[in-house]
Formats: structure tokens, C-alpha cells, sequence
């Protein structure tokens, strides 16, 4: 119903660093299997169904991805597109749709605040969050604190070149 907002992702990046800013304040209540936790998936389920498509991974990274939800990639893919991306920017799965990926740059570049994460390098996606509040396990870690045995990628240093818009 909303999908039109996210052609405007330097709102969105405005937005998104004042819900986190006033919402770290309530952290205490926001505690994984809490009674407040079936009421953010819910908020979430919907608030971000309805702008971002969101398939509720539970390690959100769309400040990373131009406001754009990587799973809407049909492979999932979390670092860029694969090597199928059509001549005219669509996806070789559904080859109507333009590659998630590509407006996933193309909006990262509208960003001036969050649009340099782009280069960021993702880790693998943990399934067993599936399902959970991406804003749960954001204020608790829990999205970047790996299942044991896993290498993070969080430490791996990000040079993005801005006049060019792209990473080196
Ligand atoms: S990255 Fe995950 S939590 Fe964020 S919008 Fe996409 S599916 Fe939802």
C-alpha cells in the first residue's frame, strides 16, 4: 500500500535514525520473549510489510541496502546481485521485475547519511531469526552476534570511494 515511499529513501534514512534514536530509550522493554515482543512482530509484520515488502528475516539491513529489502532477491541474496542481471537492469528470475539489487544501488546513492553502507560486506544469513523482531534483536545484538563457529564480517574495512559512488 506504501510501496511508493521507497523511491524516497533519504526520507526513509531520516526516518529510520529517528526511530532508532527514540526507541533505544525503551530498550528495557523491548527484552526478547517479553510480553512486548508478539506486539513488535506485529508492528513490524505490518509497518514494514506494507512499505518495504518485508519477508521478516529478523536481521534487518535495509539502511545497507538503499532502503530496499534483499529478500525480495528470489535467491536471497544478501551482497549484491548474482551474475544474471539482465541487459536492461532485470532480474533473471523474473525477468518483468528490475533485480532487487540494482535498485537497491541505485537508492543507496540518494542516501547521504546511510548509503556508503552499501559496500558493506553482510554476513550469512542466521534462518533460525526467522520470523522474530528485527528491532528486537537489533537492540539486544542478537542480529550480529553470530551462532558460535561463524566469522564475522562486521570488522572487515569498508573503502568507498564517494566521487565516484562505488566501492574499491
Ligand atoms: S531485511 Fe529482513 S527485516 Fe528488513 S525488511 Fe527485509 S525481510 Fe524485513
Amino acid at each position: 500500500m506504501f510501496v511508493w515511499l521507497i523511491n524516497f529513501p533519504h526520507f526513509l534514512e531520516i526516518l529510520y535514525h529517528l526511530f532508532e534514536v527514540s526507541l533505544s530509550p525503551l530498550k528495557k522493554w523491548f527484552k526478547p520473549g517479553s510480553r512486548i515482543e508478539p506486539v513488535a512482530i506485529f508492528l513490524e509484520r505490518i509497518g514494514k510489510g506494507a512499505v518495504f515488502n518485508c519477508k521478516m528475516c529478523g536481521q534487518c539491513i535495509l539502511h545497507s541496502t538503499g532502503m530496499t529489502c534483499p529478500m525480495n532477491c528470489p535467491k536471497y541474496l544478501r551482497n549484491g546481485p548474482c551474475g544474471g542481471v539482465r541487459l536492461n537492469g532485470n532480474c533473471e528470475v523474473n525477468l518483468e521485475e528490475p533485480c532487487v539489487w540494482v535498485e537497491a544501488y541505485e537508492r543507496s546513492l540518494r542516501m547521504p547519511t546511510y548509503g556508503h553502507q552499501f559496500a558493506a560486506l553482510q554476513p550469512p544469513m542466521n534462518n533460525q531469526l526467522q520470523g522474530s523482531s528485527s528491532w528486537i534483536n537489533m537492540f539486544y545484538r542478537i542480529d550480529v552476534d553470530l551462532p558460535s563457529g561463524w566469522t564475522s564480517t562486521r570488522d572487515i574495512p569498508v573503502i568507498w570511494d564517494q566521487e565516484d559512488d562505488h566501492a574499491v
